[in-house]
């Protein structure tokens, strides 16, 4: 196992939110880590800032999850800079919300891209490298809907559930491998994602959930790091939801 500051973590959709605060708390405590975006180019780099404040090692780049080609190249240049991933936590995503009986064929394939088929991508891209080093940490961003479904996000809830069953299955495919696979499937945490939420839906959301409040990206950012820790190597295929007891 390499030293810590020899240890890259490659965290996907790292310019805001979760991704960001995943990426802050990586380089807090020492490791390199890359920052990849799909077009906020400018928040990238104040993530890169910050990350580079704590004395760690920084890469920042973009690819369009939904295109194999651009996430091919990211390989290459990964590979080229140095920067393969010991650690990949698969965390960019967005939602969807609308009633099932509007959404598109053309959205249902979006969603999915994304919030699916991009975790298999990266993960199949990334994963021969830590198969030869037996040794890596497979992170997926999940979300609680893919455990219990929530109406009007149907599409999303199955992605994020596909997330769930992804992750387990790869667990027993790559321990073997020495790498674990798990999945962090967050309640409401208080990013761009919920902003479309209004004043009132915003408390009445708050109600809701037990412990009177919505989640952080730091809080979600302390439970990824603890999967990634050596001394974790026994978790492995677990979905685990930082949810403030709301979906327990
Ligand atoms: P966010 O603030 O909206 O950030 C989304 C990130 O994903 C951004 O970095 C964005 O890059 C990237 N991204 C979006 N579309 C992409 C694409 N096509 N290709 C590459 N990157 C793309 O979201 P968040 O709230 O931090 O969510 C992070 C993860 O947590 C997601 O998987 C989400 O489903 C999950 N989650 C969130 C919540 C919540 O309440 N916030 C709850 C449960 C689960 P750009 O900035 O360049 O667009």
């Amino acid at each position: 196992m390499k030293p810590i500051g020899e240890t890259t973590v490659l965290i996907t959709g790292a310019s805001r939110g979760i991704g960001a605060a995943i990426a802050a708390r990586f380089a807090r405590e020492g490791y390199r880590i890359v920052i990849h975006y799909a077009k906020s180019h400018e928040q990238a780099n104040e993530v890169a800032r910050r990350c580079m404040s704590y004395g760690s090692e920084v890469m920042t780049i973009s690819a369009d999850l939904r295109s194999t080609e651009q996430l091919q190249r990211m390989k290459e240049k990964l590979e080229a800079e140095g920067f393969a991933p010991d650690i990949l936590v698969n965390n960019a995503g967005t939602a969807y919300y609308g009633l099932f009986t509007d959404v598109t064929e053309a959205d249902w394939d979006e969603c999915l891209a994304i919030n699916l088929k991009g975790a298999f991508l990266c993960s199949q891209l990334f994963a021969p490298y830590m198969i030869r080093q037996r040794y890596g940490r497979i992170i997926n961003i999940s979300s609680v809907w893919g455990i219990s479904g929530a109406s009007c996000e149907v599409m999303y809830s199955a992605a994020k559930g596909g997330v769930n069953a992804f992750t387990k299955a790869l667990a027993k495919e790559l321990a073997p491998s020495g790498i674990t696979v798990n999945a962090v499937a967050p309640g409401a945490v208080d990013t761009d994602m919920i902003e479309h939420l209004d004043t009132e839906e915003r408390h009445a959301l708050q109600e809701e959930i037990p412990l009177g409040r919505l989640g952080t990206p730091e809080e979600v950012a302390s439970l990824v790091y603890y999967l990634a820790l050596p001394e974790s190597g026994y978790v492995t295929g677990q979905v685990i939801s930082p949810n403030g007891g709301w979906q327990a």
